[in-house]
């Protein structure tokens, strides 16, 4: 049997929650090399760093502080040097840095190596339009990847809790290898093959978590966020559709569509910081709630909010999608977070 060894791109929260599953797989699977490799944007923590904290605390003080690691966990402040043993790449880092990840390990993957990607976000190529962040990653490494996506506030994953995830895989065999590496009893996984799919609905749903925020921020009550998810739903699934016609309706019934956006529309933290930026009128901007807020955490709705912007003014097709337009015209501080109310006039007027 191969002995799989596994190396996690990112440590962040959600990479925390992560890395507690795959150490404790690791450690009772025959098919895994114990040792997990953990990359660790290094950063000063007290009187060390972070990568070196993690090391004699078995946990994420700044990140996800109280959940315990396996101790076969080695954070590594060295990117290349994470990677270059591995066969299995967990991806899980904030999608603006991941294009830059992959050029800096571009010449130490091994050529056999399988990926996965946990990172919720879309990459505009400025010669190629859109891309999804697995094909980036396919296309960069030259290697297969695949993606889990779900409803998955970090924060909530541990021992005695409950929750369940999507892996998009094109090859079941690669599924299979990885739900095997990440699912525990609190942690279930299921595996569809429309990966596209599984992908954008992670990424365009942190797009209507602005927009919730907006709601709650300004107390427009349940019906109205009710209608606004509703809509957002409607957008994700028809965007994807459009993007890729291989998107299947039913994939957004899974955890990676529509619990996802209920769990991130009220538990996550693009809703916390577009609900406090609404009930600050956007006096203070997105990037300086992120800070106050997020204690060096990076948010990837506002961010997804332009991209997708790009893709339909490239495209033509802003008249088909009123919520995201009004989302982006409210983000860049062209409209009051409570015109999320109307957002079909605002888009109309956006335009
Ligand atoms: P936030 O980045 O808004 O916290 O999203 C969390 C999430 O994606 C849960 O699945």
């Amino acid at each position: 049997l191969p002995r799989w060894k596994v190396a996690m791109i990112g440590s962040g929260a959600f990479a925390s929650s992560v890395a507690q599953m795959i150490t404790y797989n690791v450690a009772k699977k025959a098919t895994f090399n114990n040792r997990v490799d953990m990359y660790v944007y290094d950063e000063p923590f007290g009187d060390t760093t972070l990568s070196k904290a993690i090391n004699t605390m078995h946990e994420n003080p700044k990140f996800l502080p109280g959940v315990k690691f396996g101790e076969n966990l080695v954070a590594n402040p060295d990117l290349q040097d994470t990677v270059k043993d591995a066969d299995l790449l967990v991806f899980c880092a904030p999608h603006q840095f991941l294009k830059n990840m992959c050029q800096q390990i571009q010449t130490v993957v091994k050529p056999t190596a399988k990926a996965i990607s946990l990172t919720k976000g879309i990459h505009i190529s400025p010669t190629d339009g859109p891309q999804l962040l697995s094909t980036m990653i396919r296309r960069m490494l030259q290697i297969e990847c695949c993606v889990m996506m779900g409803a998955n506030l970090a924060n909530e994953i541990r021992p005695g809790g409950f929750c369940e995830s999507t892996i998009g895989s094109h090859s079941t065999e690669d599924g299979e290898i990885f739900k095997e590496l990440l699912e525990t009893d609190y942690f279930s996984i299921r595996i569809i093959s429309d990966t596209e799919g599984a992908e954008l609905a992670g990424a365009l749903k942190n797009v209507v978590a602005i927009a919730s925020g907006f709601c709650d921020g300004c107390d427009l009550g349940e019906n109205c966020k009710a209608a606004i998810l509703r809509q957002g739903l409607e957008e994700m699934r028809e965007l994807s559709k459009r993007l890729y016609p291989t998107v299947r309706d039913e994939t957004f019934w899974e955890s990676c569509g529509v619990a996802d956006l209920i769990a991130t529309c009220y538990g996550g933290r693009n809703h916390l910081v577009s609900q406090e930026y609404a009930k600050r009128a956007g006096k203070d901007s997105f990037e300086q709630l992120e800070k106050e807020l997020l204690n060096g955490q990076k948010l990837q709705g506002v961010l997804t909010s332009s991209e997708v912007q790009a893709v339909l003014q490239t495209k033509g097709w802003q008249k088909s999608f009123p919520l995201f337009v009004a989302v982006d015209a409210i983000v860049r501080g062209l409209f009051h977070p409570k015109d999320i109310v109307r957002y079909r006039t605002v888009a109309a007027e956006a335009e």
